[in-house]
Parts: C-alpha cells; sequence; structure tokens
C-alpha cells in the first residue's frame, strides 16, 4: 500500500478517505493519481470542483470528496495548511468521522487512540472471538477495550495500521487466511474452530430495488449534440452531470415516466427513438434498474427546473463532465451507437 509509511497527514487523510467503502486494490491507482495531480493540500485547495470530481469519478460515494475539497478549503484558508493533530479538533472538519480522525491522530501525530472501522473490528471479533453482534453497544465496548490493551507508549498508528492491513489482506470477511495468519496462536476464534461464525452478524435487511428511466436527448436538428444536467448539490451523486430522467412511478410505464420526467424536471416534451440499453447498480441502501433512451427533443427549450444547469454535449466531449457510473456507461453506449 502506497501510503504505508508515511505519516504526512494529508496523505493518510487521502487513503482513509479513499478506502471507505471501497478495497484496497480499488483504491491504490485512484490514490496514486491524486496525489500526483494534488500532492498538497494546497494543491488540492486550489483545485476546480470538476476537476476533482473528474478524478474521484467512479470511486462512488461523492459525498466523500466534496467534504475532502471543503476541508482542503479549511486548512489552507483557516489553519495556515497544518492538519489539526487531535481527534477532537479532526472531527470538527467535513467528512472526517471518530474512525478517520483517529486514524489520522494516531499514525501522524503518535496520539493513543483506537481507530475502529468494519474491518478493524471484524479482526478483533475473531481474535476475542465475540459472539455477540457488533451493533451491540456493549460489543464495541469490548472491542475498544482490548485494542485499547493493544496501545503501549507511542504506538498506536503501528497498531491501527497492522489491524487495517490484517483485515485487509489476510483476516478477510468470508475467507479468513488462517493458515498465514502472523496472529494465529492469539487468535481465539481460531482456536475454537469459529472464525467464520465471526463477527456475528444481525439479519441483513432487504434492500428495494427502483425502476428508473433516463433520457439521452438530441436537439431535432440531429446536430450530434445531447443534453445533459448538473445535478443539485444535495442528496445523491452531487454536483455530478447525467441524462435527465427518473424513477417509474407505480401503474407507468417507461414512456410515460420519461415524459413526466422531463416535463417535471425540464420543462419541454420529447420523442422516443430506442432504448440504449438497461443497467444495474447498487448504491448503499437502494438498488437501481436504469433504462436509458435515445430521444429527442420535441417541445421549447429546456429548463434547469431541478438541475444546476444544462449543458448540449457532445460525444467526444463526454469525458470533461464529471458523472456517476451510470451515466458514464450510458454516455458510452450513446456515443457507439452515434458513430455506427
Ligand atoms: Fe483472522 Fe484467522 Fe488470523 Fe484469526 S487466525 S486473526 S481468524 S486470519
Amino acid at each position: 500500500m502506497p501510503w504505508r509509511g508515511e505519516k504526512d497527514p494529508y496523505v493518510i487523510w487521502v487513503s482513509e478517505i479513499m478506502l471507505q467503502q471501497t478495497r484496497v486494490d480499488t483504491v491504490i491507482p485512484y490514490y496514486l493519481r491524486w496525489i500526483e495531480e494534488f500532492p498538497t493540500v494546497y494543491a488540492l485547495a486550489s483545485a476546480s470542483e470538476e476537476g476533482v470530481l473528474l478524478l474521484w469519478e467512479g470511486l462512488g460515494y461523492y459525498a466523500r470528496v466534496r467534504n475532502m475539497h471543503l476541508t482542503a478549503k479549511k486548512i489552507v484558508q483557516q489553519l495556515h495548511g497544518e492538519f489539526p493533530r487531535t481527534p477532537d479538533e479532526l472531527q470538527e472538519l467535513p467528512g472526517i468521522g471518530e474512525y478517520t480522525a483517529n486514524a489520522i491522530a494516531s499514525i501522524c501525530f503518535d496520539f493513543p487512540a483506537v481507530a475502529l472501522d468494519a474491518n478493524i473490528k471484524r479482526v478483533l471479533a475473531r481474535l476475542v472471538d465475540l459472539d455477540e453482534p457488533l451493533a451491540n453497544k456493549t460489543a464495541l465496548n469490548k472491542l475498544e477495550q482490548f485494542a485499547g490493551n493493544l496501545i503501549i507508549d507511542a504506538n498506536a498508528g503501528d497498531v491501527n495500521q497492522a489491524l487495517m492491513d490484517l483485515g485487509a489482506m489476510i483476516c478477510l470477511p468470508s475467507e479468513p487466511i488462517c493458515s498465514i495468519c502472523p496472529v494465529q496462536n492469539y487468535c481465539v476464534a481460531f482456536n475454537h474452530h469459529t472464525q467464520h461464525e465471526r463477527p456475528v452478524l444481525r439479519p441483513k435487511k432487504l434492500i428495494p430495488e427502483y425502476q428508473v428511466v433516463a433520457a439521452a436527448i438530441s436537439t431535432s436538428t440531429g446536430n450530434g449534440m445531447f443534453l445533459l444536467a448538473k445535478r443539485p448539490n444535495g442528496g445523491l451523486l452531487p454536483g455530478l452531470w447525467e441524462f435527465p430522467g427518473g424513477k417509474v412511478e407505480e401503474g407507468e410505464n417507461d414512456l410515460q415516466a420519461l415524459q413526466r420526467e422531463i416535463m417535471e424536471e425540464l420543462d419541454t416534451h420529447i420523442s422516443v427513438d430506442f432504448m440504449l440499453g438497461a443497467y444495474k447498480h447498487a448504491y448503499t441502501h437502494f438498488k437501481v434498474v436504469v433504462r436509458a433512451y435515445h430521444c429527442q427533443l420535441q417541445g421549447p427549450p429546456p429548463k434547469a427546473l431541478e438541475a444546476q444547469e444544462l449543458a448540449w454535449v457532445r460525444c467526444d466531449e463526454m469525458n470533461r463532465f464529471a458523472m456517476g457510473k451510470v451515466d458514464r456507461l450510458i454516455s458510452r453506449d450513446l456515443c457507439s451507437s452515434v458513430s455506427e
């Protein structure tokens, strides 16, 4: 991991934020590109929003990158470019929660804090063979106490990073590789043969799946341009560009949903030519199936009733507009259908 051995709080902060909800092997190329483009907090603070979003595109959970941009500006403008050194002060910055604050403070400033994220909790639950769900407060207290006892003098950063690496590379969620584990002798779950039953999980909630339609709208003159809308700053995928559309409501078919959404979002109407494709994607609390259609504008010029702004974009310009995963796939299929 390219950030291991670093004590620069900017570098550790970038890696920790990228690693939230994201696997190490996915993060590494993004991290390397990021550090090359924005090597310091000053470089990030002075970057454009569009540039920051484009570099993050594909990593998901876009609130993370928006908060990073805000935090970088705050550190430069209000803290003379210096990261705070304690978990409490770090948690006052946008997007830095208890785990990240403890990780930065312990790794960079030798602060004696235990950093407990889902990976470390899993490792600890196996090491002590914890037989209750992690969501229980008593379970968390036991893990905090156990991890706290591992910290001696100024080694909190080493303890936290060792647990992070063990969780990322050996003590994996479904298949822990106990045969090469350096702490096998101390692992109570391994000795009790219960490592596959730890941590104890609560039954999973059913995740709803929504049907969604999206319109790749060209002008009726067919000048090779398509309409993109910039999403509002609050909510899902803030500030990213998308093909207009939305959820199919109960009792609607796709064409009815498209006309309604286009009227609500753009105050105009369209004709629908053909379907470009169907795209599945899972967010944290729900899943979507997005069906995208090639359409033509038939009404008055669209208005940005819900979007921050609208843009007519040619296919060879689409890559300059930061998008979520599904819209990027739609743009690729759209542009290859246009060039055929
Ligand atoms: Fe995880 Fe197995 Fe190591 Fe225990 S012995 S910490 S279950 S990898």
